[in-house]
């Protein structure tokens, strides 16, 4: 990562090269909200598919779904969410701006277990400490509520007799209520994993950091169901492969670090988050729970459904417990533009941003560059055999030099310049991203050349 890089400075770029454009950004933008742009969503899709690649199609243990993001509101009441899904907030009446009580109470006092404090002792300590308002210095404060951080909606077609639903402020339970019918219709055994990427949406309050902290937002996750005695193994298989991922993605490790979570959730066995060294600091990328078996317990207790699993070799039945990965892929797109922002010096004095992109990530594989626009139809000739195989750019405006920055600063790492010698002897120039070095090949050459230097 480059160390002038700023949040904002990865917010401009994002803005003006087309990753990512402000939501409604025409009626002033929506608080917490982002939109992927064509290079953008590239990005993220090509960091989707190395997750399925690596975590699904590469595991025969690992089966994937794609589940409902309205689901059956009891689901709510089995995972706790409906009761206890909530975070205290305050709002500083001098300047407006709403605060995590816990949070505000933590920065300070740094010793004050806040997990284990009501509303109530959260209200009397702010009082009693007198704390401020971090941002206008105030001491102001409305009384502590309990913010519900999941988003409600009502379903009913009679006016009147609408039922609250609720948008998932997480995709897992998707794969906790179809434990029975993927065991039952792939034939799994345990230990098997079910998988999903799916949107997610969290009312938060804490102000956002671009794509950091968003209130809808993907989740690529996997629930892992195993025998409790081999339970610690895989738990600990997942955080090296968790590690593994995020490094061959082309983190550093160096911006990496495990942060094993000594406070637990009553029913968790073990916890721990993988933070990376964000530009606003070291911050969460992944987590990996031990969650023993409160999920299939409480949705058999809640559903009537009994969700123990007869083991056909020993004949024992048994509850299986569950370890669950989880990592935002908003958020790991975020870290993967981090890392592989430049701005390189360069021998003649100027500056180049580069985004330095794995191949397999970088939104666009190849830029197919006539030299002149009374090239573009040899060039569109190669564009049109490049993208059979390939994302492609095509672009002729402009001077050859501005070309190529541009498609350094969204990362993509081949340029093919289309040339009058092209049309004599079917060869073309391919510049390389990072080492700017150029080579001539054979046209009937280069799909195979960049398969090979592409692949994941
Ligand atoms: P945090 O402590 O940052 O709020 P969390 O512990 O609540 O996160 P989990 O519920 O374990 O997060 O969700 C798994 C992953 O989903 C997180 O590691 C993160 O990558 C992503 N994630 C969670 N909340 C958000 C959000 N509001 N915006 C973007 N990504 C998120």
């Amino acid at each position: 990562m480059d160390k002038n890089l700023t949040m904002d400075k990865l917010v401009n770029l994002c803005k003006s090269r087309g990753f990512v454009f402000q939501g409604s950004e025409i009626y002033g933008g929506f608080a917490n909200t982002w939109d992927f742009g064509p290079v953008g969503v590239e990005l993220k899709n090509n960091i989707k598919k190395a997750w399925w690649k690596r975590f699904v199609q590469e595991d025969p243990q690992t089966f994937g779904v794609d589940a409902a993001i309205l689901m059956n509101p009891r689901v709510w009441e089995a995972s706790g969410h409906v009761q206890s899904f909530s975070d205290p907030q305050l709002d500083c009446k001098s300047c407006k701006y709403r605060f995590r009580a816990d949070n505000l109470i933590e920065e300070k006092f740094k010793d004050v277990d806040v997990e284990v404090m009501t509303t109530e002792e959260m209200q009397n300590f702010i009082e009693e400490h007198k704390v401020k308002c971090p941002h206008c210095g105030n001491f102001n404060w409305t009384p502590v509520r309990q913010f519900k951080l999941m988003f409600e909606t009502s379903r009913g077609t009679v006016e009147g007799e609408k039922d609250v639903v609720y948008l998932r402020p997480e995709t897992c339970q998707g794969e906790y209520v179809n434990f029975l019918n993927v065991q039952r219709t792939m034939r799994a055994k345990v230990p098997f994993a079910i998988a999903q990427i799916g949107k997610s949406f969290r009312n938060e309050i804490t102000p956002g950091n671009f794509l950091f902290r968003t209130v809808e937002f993907e989740q690529m996750e996997l629930q892992k169901f195993c025998h409790p005695k081999d339970s610690m193994d895989f738990y600990n298989d997942y955080k090296k492969r968790a590690m593994d991922f995020v490094c061959d993605l082309g983190l550093e490790k160096e911006n990496l670090r495990f942060h094993d979570h000594e406070k637990l959730a009553h029913y968790a066995k073990a916890a721990c988050d993988i933070q990376y060294n964000f530009p606003i600091g070291w911050q969460e990328l992944n987590g990996i729970h031990h969650r023993g078996d409160w999920d299939l317990s409480r949705h058999s207790e809640f559903s009537g459904k009994n969700m123990e699993y007869l083991d056909p070799f020993t004949n024992e039945k048994f509850l299986p417990n569950v370890i669950e990965y989880s990592i935002g892929a908003d958020r790991l797109t975020l870290a993967i533009m981090s890392e592989a922002y430049e701005e390189e010096k360069l021998e003649n004095g100027e500056t180049r941003v580069v985004m330095h992109f794995k191949p397999f990530l970088a939104p666009f594989k190849v830029a197919v560059l006539p030299l002149q626009k009374n090239l573009s139809e040899k060039a569109k000739e190669v564009y049109a055999v490049l993208s059979k195989e390939f994302m492609c750019d095509y672009d002729e405006a402009g001077s050859i030099g501005k070309r190529y920055r541009r498609q350094d600063e969204i990362g993509t790492p081949f340029c093919v310049t289309i040339d009058f010698d092209t049309l004599e002897d079917d060869t073309v120039t391919v510049r390389d991203r990072d080492t700017m070095a150029q080579e001539r090949l054979k046209i009937d050459t280069i799909v195979s050349y960049f398969e090979k230097k592409i692949k994941f």
